[in-house]
């Protein structure tokens, strides 16, 4: 007899173990199927790897600046290996202990490719199972250009298995993956060239920040090269573009964005809507054009972080099996930080996006040097920014580019979200000496 379940999830990532996860907790009954490793991109080729490399890339840089608080420290070894194989073991620590943690929650785990047979039924391992609500969570892959010898490169998730670290690298696109990638591979010793079909790094954040962040990462020795298009890459490490070659990297790392991994799921078989780059479609509620499946994530093209398809999927499922029938994501206000060096957080409209949806905006903005950096050779900037509209000064956007930034920025995601003003914002006592307290205190 086939099986058959409340809600079964396609694919074990942020998105889809958080829908099931919140299910359980409801007394239903759930599955979930992973092709690769349990905790999706996130955890294994994403966020996690990405943030340990962040933390190295720091310690680096504090042992550059050290000599600025009086500390001679010499010659330093690093190991990349023994960098890799500690990253490894956490990651491994983190997906074992979900196996435990989805029996704890009586969720069936099945390891296999799954596709969707109609809106009620899965197949996977040549078994088909059935449920009252399937979800559609399978996230999306790095994109790999369609050029001469991009088989000569790799991606985001090449990356996290390089076994040593790289001479000379070149970093094909400009979003917040390949900024990352530049400033930990930098400051790890890396020569880094950053090539970027537009004219500037990270599309859709604040001036501000881009331009600070350019400033910084070209300070820091990246070079970056604008308005470029690859045509063709030889196995050698040669790159093609523009007519000239760029010559002898010993990696190339594709970070021009993502695709949906919604190849050969069935979505056609049960007419699944989807737009131009196949991204899967839905209402706020996460549901498709197909009564009984939903779609979240990375998977359905917006706003691509895991609290997004974390807070999607727990949301589905209050909806669903817990009598909220108008519970949804509300994507406005959707903090976010880029972890380059220094790190940015942005939420709400930028400085363009708010100019043409608003006449009175009010501007609010300050460039310092930090005074962690007072006393160091090579100084960053932090530069702060907020955009308030109307009589009441509510604050539609903050941009943050420095030291503390990722940290910084939660708090006034929450303050934003509930829709605090400018005077608000000065009623509050600053706490010093940090670079946070600017926000409070920006005239
Ligand atoms: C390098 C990098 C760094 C990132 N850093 C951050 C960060 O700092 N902060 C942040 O918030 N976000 C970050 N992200 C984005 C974040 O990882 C994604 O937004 C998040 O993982 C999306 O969750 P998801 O559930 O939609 O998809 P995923 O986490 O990708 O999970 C989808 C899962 O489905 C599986 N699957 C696909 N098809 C099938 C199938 N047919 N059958 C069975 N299984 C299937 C896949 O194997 C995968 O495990 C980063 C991403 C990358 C690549």
């Amino acid at each position: 007899m086939r099986k058959h379940y409340d809600m079964i999830a396609i694919g074990a990532g942020s998105g889809g173990l958080s829908a099931v996860e919140r299910a359980s907790e409801y007394g239903k009954k759930c599955a979930i199927i992973e092709m690769k490793t349990i905790g999706g991109t996130c955890v294994n080729v994403g966020c996690v790897p990405k943030k340990v490399m962040w933390y190295a890339a720091n310690t680096a840089a504090t042992i550059n600046n050290a000599s600025g608080f009086g500390f001679e420290i010499g010659s330093v070894d690093f190991s990349w290996e023994k960098l890799k194989q500690g990253r490894d073991n956490y990651i491994k620590g983190i997906t074992t202990w979900y196996d435990g943690y989805l029996e704890s929650l009586g969720i069936d785990y099945i390891k296999g490719f799954a596709s969707l047979a109609d809106n009620k039924s899965v197949s996977v391992n040549d078994q088909i199972i059935t449920a009252d609500h399937i979800v559609l969570s399978p996230g999306s892959t790095p994109f790999v250009p369609s050029i001469e010898g991009s088989e000569f490169g790799i991606t985001s998730d090449g990356f996290f298995a390089l076994t040593e670290l790289p001479k000379k690298v070149a970093i094909v696109g400009g979003g917040f993956i390949a900024v990352e990638l530049a400033g930990v591979l930098n400051a790890l010793g890396s020569d880094i060239t950053l090539i970027i079909r537009s004219g500037n790094l990270l599309n859709g954040f604040d001036a501000m920040v881009v331009d600070t962040l350019t400033k910084e990462y070209q300070k820091q020795g990246i070079a970056i090269i604008t308005n470029t298009d690859i045509s063709k890459l030889d196995s050698n490490g040669d790159i093609h573009c523009n007519n000239k070659t760029l010559e002898g990297f010993d990696e190339v790392i594709w970070a021009m964005g993502r695709s949906p991994m919604t190849n050969n799921i069935g979505l056609e078989a049960v007419g699944i809507e989807v737009n131009n780059k196949g991204f899967i479609q839905t209402d706020k509620y996460q549901q498709t054009n197909i009564a009984g499946v939903y779609a979240l994530g990375d998977a359905t093209g917006r706003a691509a972080l895991t609290p997004v398809a974390i807070a999607a999927g727990r949301r589905l499922s209050d909806r669903l099996f817990n009598g909220m029938s108008d519970r949804h994501l509300n994507y406005d206000n959707i903090p976010s930080v880029v972890f380059s060096h220094p790190p940015i957080g942005a939420v709400g409209l930028n400085e363009k996006e708010a100019r043409e949806k608003f006449k009175d905006i009010k501007i609010y903005q300050s460039s310092f040097t930090p005074m962690a950096d007072a006393l160091l050779e090579h100084q960053t900037q932090t530069a702060l920014k907020l955009i308030c509209t109307g009589d009441e000064e509510k604050v539609i956007g903050c941009h943050i580019i420095g030291e503390g930034a990722d940290e910084i920025l939660q708090g006034f995601a929450v303050a934003i979200k509930m829709g605090v003003t400018k005077s608000q914002l000065d009623d509050t006592v600053a706490i010093h000496p940090t670079s946070a307290e600017e926000l409070v205190t920006l005239r």
